[in-house]
């Protein structure tokens, strides 16, 4: 029997990872734009093993692509005892504005984590909130099924929500309506995200995750909606590489957030599972995948023992 979220935050840093939808879409299956998780009813095969190579590389979250993962699933790669997130996200339907939109918006989330419910989820993400208001919702439905909320705000703006809550102040009321983790996910790299997490950090006694996309935002361009290529265009959501962030990154950024206090450290839209297993094993984690974890010390050319034949060479391999 798997220990709870709760219970495996106080033993210690969970580590997550997100992202499926970027990555399912890189490899064939969702279209950009729309960005509507359709791979769950067509090529569910292609969503399992997108969950098994983050499983192999660490993560001890699986976040259900709807409602897909369930712990049959799990077994079958021999990793039960991960935990199984349901997942609900910002609606783009709540307009706080127009009290009538918190019926609809509750509507979807009660359809969506009921299905979720049913199969068994330990407990509940909702993320990517651009709204307080519709967040708090999302807090109060999963908080009526009776499990853990994890519910993190999408910094998109400068400093607050779009309802008009500072990241920290948002957090902490969502942390006094009884979420059992706040922070921030998605939208910003880790050298913009972290400064907003210290001061959720401060602000809140609950668990605190930071699941930031792995490219490199800096303070010209704070979100991977705002990176700009050379030429001047938008990069964002299709021609991100050239920001990515390197694996020895992402394991300096997890590092960082465990020394600022965080207790729930992922990755979100941009997230490989040689991104996870270098933040897993920067954790001190060993996991399946670390099995084939880089030895550059076994490389031809970088070995210490280089053959003199090669090493004739070494020079073009550094100039
Ligand atoms: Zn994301």
């Amino acid at each position: 029997m798997s220990s709870s979220i709760v219970d495996r935050l106080r033993n210690g840093t969970v580590l997550g990872a997100e992202g499926y939808v970027f990555e399912l879409e890189r490899r064939g299956y969702i279209k950009a734009g729309p960005f509507v998780p359709e791979v769950v009813l067509d090529f569910p095969d292609a969503v399992r093993e997108l969950h098994r190579e983050f499983l192999r590389a660490g993560a001890e979250v699986m976040v259900a692509l709807t409602y897909y993962a369930h712990r049959e699933k799990l077994r079958d790669v021999g990793r039960e005892d991960a935990l199984v997130a349901g997942n609900v996200c910002n609606t783009w339907a709540y307009d706080p504005d127009d009290p009538a939109t918190k019926a609809t918006v509750r509507a979807m989330y009660a359809e969506q984590l009921g299905w979720a419910a049913e199969e068994g989820i330990d407990f509940v993400i909702s993320e990517t909130n651009d709204y307080l208001g519709e967040a708090l919702i999302a807090l109060e439905v999963t908080q009526a099924l009776g499990l853990p909320a994890m519910v993190t705000l999408a910094p998109t703006q400068p400093d607050r929500t779009r309802d008009g809550y500072e990241y920290a102040e948002a957090c902490r009321i969502l942390s006094e309506a009884g979420a059992q983790i706040v922070g921030l996910n998605c939208d910003r790299g880790p050298k913009t995200m972290l400064p907003l997490i210290s001061g959720i950090r401060e602000a809140v006694d609950c668990a605190v995750a930071i699941q930031p996309v792995p490219y490199r935002t800096d303070a010209a361009a704070p979100t991977m909606e705002t990176l700009r290529s050379a030429a001047g265009d938008r990069a964002f959501p299709i021609a991100l590489e050239p920001f990515g962030c390197t694996r020895f990154e992402m394991a300096s950024f997890a590092l960082a957030a465990r020394e600022l206090g965080v207790d729930y450290v992922g990755i979100c839209c941009g997230a490989g599972p040689h991104h996870v297993r270098a933040m897993a094993e920067a954790l001190g984690r060993e996991v399946p995948a670390g099995k084939y974890s880089p030895s550059m010390d076994l490389h031809p050319m970088f070995r210490s023992d280089i053959s003199a034949k090669d090493a004739a060479f070494l020079h073009t391999w550094t100039a």
